[in-house]
């Protein structure tokens, strides 16, 4: 499958590795758009949050039990944000179930 985050799993394509586990692999987002930018995705491929069923829910259960211990380990101690863009309108580029850890610095109050 020619998916970017697939080969990210694999290795075919390198990343700067933040946590790992069996199911869930977290690295730095290649242009980052806080001081800390981190991109959380289950390894099982699932196109996007659109895509979460009563099958996939646990695994991303899992994505969201490993991003408190991803905050810490980046230092996020004043909070942050998790964002998944989803489609077109969404502007998801990456079609591979992702989720951003922004944070590093005070977000904007403006969601949109
Ligand atoms: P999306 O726009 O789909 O929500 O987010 C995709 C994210 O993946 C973007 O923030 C983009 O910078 C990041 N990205 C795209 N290709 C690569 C890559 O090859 N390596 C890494 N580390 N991040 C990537
Ligand atoms: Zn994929």
């Amino acid at each position: 499958m020619d998916c970017i985050f697939c080969k990210i799993i694999t290795g075919e394509i390198p990343s700067n590795i933040v946590y790992e586990d069996d199911q869930i692999l977290a690295f730095h987002d290649i242009a980052p758009q806080a001081p800390v930018h981190v991109i959380v995705i289950p390894k099982q491929h699932i196109q996007s949050a659109n895509e979460i069923n009563e099958f996939n829910s646990p695994l991303i259960a899992k994505v969201f039990e490993a991003i408190p211990k991803i905050a810490k380990k980046c230092g996020l101690e004043n909070g942050y944000r998790v964002i998944t863009n989803i489609g077109e309108d969404g502007c998801q580029t990456v079609k591979h179930i992702h989720f951003h850890i922004l944070g590093g610095k005070k977000m904007t109050e403006k969601m949109a």
